[in-house]
Formats: C-alpha cells, structure tokens, sequence
C-alpha cells in the first residue's frame, strides 16, 4: 500500500475531537501527508453550545455559528501547524461537504470521530457511517467511549 499523501480531518468540536484530531496528525507525520481540516456548519443546527457562544436571542444565527467555527478552527489549525489554505469551513450536510472537499481535493485518507453530536447512541454516528459508505479514498473511523 502506498503512502498517504493528503488526510482530511473532519471535526465537529464536541468533547472528543481531541482524540480525532491527534490520530489526524499523527498519520501525517507519520506519513509526511498534507493535512487539511474541515468543520461542516450544519444548515440545521440544534444548539450552538460546541462553538462556546453565547447568542442572543434576536441574533443572526447563522453569522455567529460561522464566526464561532472560525474561530475554533483557526485555533486548532495553529495547534496541528495547518495552513489556512487547507482550511475548510462550509455550510450544510456534514456528511456531503466532508465527501464534496475530499474528492476535489485529492484527498486519500478522511478521519473522522466513531461519533459525535448526533451519533452517541450509535456504534458508528450518522456522519461517521455517511462518509465511510460514500468517499471515494479510505475512511478511518477513530473509536471514540463515552466512558
Ligand atoms: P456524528 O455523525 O455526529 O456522530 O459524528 C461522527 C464524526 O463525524 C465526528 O466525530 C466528526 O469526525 C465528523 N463530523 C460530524 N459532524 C461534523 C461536522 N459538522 N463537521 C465536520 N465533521 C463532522
């Protein structure tokens, strides 16, 4: 098998992308691969509680969420030594845009959390089992416990 050469790490900023985030950069290193972040705005967001603001009440919803993301991705590109250029925050399905950037940017290895926001009661979470049935490069799914 060859190397890879550009991995994608989705992170949906709940508890555990931590986790997800160090196996991300740990693939690089080891396999001197680019490595480039994706944070998906759902178009259907529930609570903008992961983003940690405080929004009021007659807010544009939308606006802060997206700002709040920025920010959060920025801060997590500076720690991993990411690029902006390989930043990627988009609005909509997760699942859709995380396949949408990978394929168009050669991507050969997505990472993602065995769940998140939507999945914990799940084995694998909607986002995770999206991904893995429609990428076109390998999937790999981090085993993330609630324990
Ligand atoms: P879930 O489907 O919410 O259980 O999430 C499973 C995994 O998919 C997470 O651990 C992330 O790696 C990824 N993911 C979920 N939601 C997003 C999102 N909005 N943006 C980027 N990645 C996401």
């Amino acid at each position: 098998m060859e190397n890879y050469k550009h991995i994608l790490l989705a992170v949906d900023f709940y508890e555990h992308s931590e986790a997800v985030a160090n196996r991300a950069n740990d693939l690089a290193i080891k396999y001197q691969a680019k490595l480039s972040i994706i944070h998906v705005v759902d178009s259907m967001p529930i609570t903008d509680a992961t983003y940690g603001a405080d929004i009021p009440f007659n807010m544009d919803l939308t606006t802060e969420l997206m700002a709040g993301a920025k920010t959060r991705l920025a801060k997590l590109a500076e720690k991993l030594y990411v690029p902006k250029d390989r930043l990627w925050l988009e609005m909509g399905s997760p699942k859709i845009e995380i396949i949408r950037v990978a394929k168009e940017n050669k991507v050969d290895l997505i990472v993602v959390g065995s769940h998140g926001r939507h999945g914990l009661a799940l084995i694998l979470g909607s986002t995770a089992n999206g991904v893995l049935h429609h990428a076109n490069c390998d999937v790999l799914a981090v085993r993330l416990r609630d324990d």
